[in-house]
């Protein structure tokens, strides 16, 4: 059971003063439920910077990565700032791109000269994610494997509260993928239109499509103009919010 989600990280690509890059952080229902973070964008740094009141005295924490470009991935650096915490990232190296995400991510950063750490020294296990059910977190959440993307992506569904679909081009699938769920949080980099990504209007049609009762725009651009990407939205869709960081989505 979702007790929270919370985006830490609303933006895409660039982070600005108003938005850090992709993360959400999820908490089950109990006290002691482990943290799960889904995408390590510049977000991460929240768990960082304000510790206390995002992960409290948690001792482990579930990364679950949608992809490995650069923007939701960059927060894995900061993990050096937790090293007291057991980490666990899950990535879909191996299930999307063949290669074992470990050595995916051991090429992006951890190895020198580019970090003067491993993930070995740092402590961080590293497993695979395949689209289907994943154990993280006491959650019930499952994933699906997004094609509409220069590289595949994975998006998420968290039991009936949440669908989470970042960095993928309009998808018929998605709808059937978050029919059910009560919020679906969805890629809108644009306009303009951008290969591998959607516009408001087309995540809009998607939620309609899916009987979401609500959307949340996410991966919003640096530049973004609030209010036209709301309105055009709203063509499509009654309840439309854009993505801020430290929203938490459940609350909506
Ligand atoms: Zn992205």
């Amino acid at each position: 059971m979702l007790a929270a989600a919370t985006i830490l990280g609303s933006g895409g690509f660039v982070p600005t003063g108003r938005r850090e890059t992709s993360s959400l952080l999820l908490r089950g229902a109990g006290t002691g439920a482990t943290p799960v973070v889904v995408d390590a964008g510049t977000g991460l740094r929240r768990l960082v910077t304000d510790r206390e009141r995002w992960l409290g005295d948690a001792r482990r924490l579930d990364i679950l990565l949608s992809h490995f470009h650069i923007d939701h991935v960059c927060g894995l650096a900061y993990l050096t700032e937790l090293a007291d915490v057991e980490v666990v990232i899950h990535g879909p190296g191996a299930a999307l791109y063949e290669t074992p995400t470990a050595e995916i991510l051991a090429r992006m950063f951890f190895s020198p000269p580019l970090m003067p750490v491993t993930l070995d020294v740092l402590g961080v296990r590293v497993e695979e994610l395949a689209p289907g059910e994943v154990r993280a977190g006491g959650l019930d959440v499952r994933a699906r494997r997004q094609d509409h993307h220069p590289n595949p992506t994975l998006g998420f569904r968290i039991g009936d509260e949440l669908a989470w679909c970042t960095d993928t081009e309009a998808d018929p699938g998605t709808a059937a993928f978050a029919r059910g769920a009560r919020v679906l949080a969805h890629d809108a980099w644009g306009p303009p239109a951008a290969p591998g990504h959607s516009t408001p209007e087309e995540a809009g049609a998607l939620a309609r499509d899916a009987g979401a009762e609500r959307l949340v725009l996410i991966h919003v651009p640096p530049r973004a103009d609030e209010d036209d990407l709301r309105a055009r939205a709203a063509t499509a869709h009654d309840h439309v919010t854009v993505a801020r960081d430290e929203l938490d989505l459940l609350a909506l």
